[in-house]
C-alpha cells in the first residue's frame, strides 16, 4: 500500500473544510492555537512512519490522555475499576452532569470527563502522591511513544484549572456519592496536567502500537498490558471514544479511536498500524472536524476499517 500517496491525497481533499469548525475556547490558552494547522502520521508494526503536514507540531493531547490513564489504571488497580466506572456510551456531551446525578455518581465510561476523573483518582490512590502519579503516567506515555522528551504544558494546565468549573462540579458530585477516594481538587490538579500533555502526531501514532499489537510494543518488545485488556480498551474507544458522536465516528471511520479538544485524534487498525491526525477546529461535539474527515478518507481509500 502506498501510504505516503494516500496521505498526500487526503491533505489535498480536506483543504475546503478549513474554517467550518471552531477551535476550543473554554480553555483560554487553547483558543490561541493556529486553526490552519494540519498533520497526519501513521506508524506500522515495524516502526516505519509516514507523515504529512505539520507533523513536528506538538499540541495538547487533552482527552487522548484518557486512553493512557485508563490503561495504567487497569494495570495498577485491576478490574475492580469497573465497580466505579461503566462501559456504556453516554450519548451525552463530554462534560455533562445530568446522567451522573441520576446514576448516583458512577460515570458511564472512562472516556467522558467524569469517568476520566475517577480513573485519575484511582491512579492517585495506587501511586499515593501527585508527583509520583503524574510521573508514572508520563513514563508510561514516554515508553509507548518511544520518546523520552514528552512532557506537559504547565500554562495550559493552569489555564484549564482557572476555568474548569464544570470538571470541578463533576468531581464534587462524584465525591458526594462516595466515588472518589481523594479530595476533588487534588484529583483535578493531576487531571488538568494529564490533559495538558503535549505530543505530535508522530508520537501519538507510535503510542498506539501497544493497542495495535496485543498489549506489547512490537519494536522495543516491552509488555504494557494483556491481550484481554486490549480487547476492552479498543472496544471502549470504538463505542465511547468520541462522546455523543461515537456512533457517527464508528459509522464513518470504522476504527477504535479517541479524540481530544486540542484537535488531535488517534485510531487503531488492529494488527496493522496506529494513526493520528491533528487539526484544531472542532465540530459541535468537540471532535476535530477535519481530523474526523481525514480518517474517514483514510479508511475509505485503504479499505482498512475493522469491518
Ligand atoms: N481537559 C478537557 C476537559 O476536561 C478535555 C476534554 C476533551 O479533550 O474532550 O474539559
Amino acid at each position: 500500500m502506498d501510504y505516503q500517496k494516500i496521505l498526500e491525497e487526503i491533505s489535498l481533499e480536506i483543504k475546503p473544510l478549513f474554517g467550518l469548525g471552531k477551535v476550543a475556547n473554554y480553555i483560554p490558552l487553547l483558543s490561541k492555537v493556529n486553526p490552519n494547522k494540519f498533520a497526519m502520521a501513521i506508524t506500522l508494526l515495524d516502526g516505519t512512519q509516514y507523515k504529512i503536514g505539520d507533523s513536528n507540531e506538538v499540541f495538547s493531547i487533552q482527552s487522548i490522555s484518557k486512553v493512557f490513564a485508563f490503561t495504567l489504571a487497569l494495570e495498577s488497580y485491576g478490574i475492580k475499576l469497573y465497580d466505579r466506572v461503566g462501559v456504556e456510551p453516554s450519548g451525552d456531551p463530554f462534560n455533562s452532569l445530568i446522567q451522573l446525578e441520576y446514576e448516583k455518581g458512577i460515570p458511564r465510561n472512562p472516556f467522558i470527563n467524569a469517568g476520566a476523573i475517577v480513573i485519575t483518582d484511582t491512579l492517585l490512590k495506587s501511586f499515593k502522591d501527585d508527583k509520583t502519579t503524574l510521573n508514572k503516567l508520563l513514563e508510561f506515555i514516554r515508553d509507548i511513544s518511544d520518546n523520552k522528551n514528552i512532557n506537559y504544558d504547565s500554562d495550559i494546565a493552569d489555564s484549564e484549572m482557572s476555568f474548569g468549573y464544570k470538571n470541578m462540579a463533576l468531581a464534587n458530585l462524584m465525591k458526594s456519592f462516595d466515588n472518589l477516594y481523594n479530595e476533588p481538587i487534588d484529583v483535578l490538579k493531576i487531571y488538568f496536567k494529564q490533559c495538558a500533555i503535549s505530543m505530535n502526531v508522530k508520537d501519538l501514532s507510535r503510542a498506539m502500537l501497544y493497542l495495535v499489537h496485543n498489549g506489547s510494543d512490537p519494536v522495543t518488545k516491552k509488555e504494557f498490558t494483556s491481550l484481554r485488556r486490549i480487547k476492552r480498551i479498543n472496544s471502549l474507544m470504538l463505542t465511547c471514544g468520541h462522546y455523543d458522536a461515537s456512533g457517527e465516528f464508528a459509522f464513518h471511520v470504522g476504527l477504535p479511536g479517541k479524540s481530544g479538544v486540542g484537535g488531535g485524534i488517534v485510531a487503531v487498525v488492529p494488527n496493522i498500524l496506529g494513526i493520528s491526525v491533528y487539526s484544531p477546529e472542532l465540530n459541535s461535539h468537540g471532535n476535530s472536524l477535519i481530523g474526523t474527515k481525514a480518517l474517514e478518507l483514510f479508511t475509505t481509500k485503504t479499505g482498512l476499517s475493522i469491518f
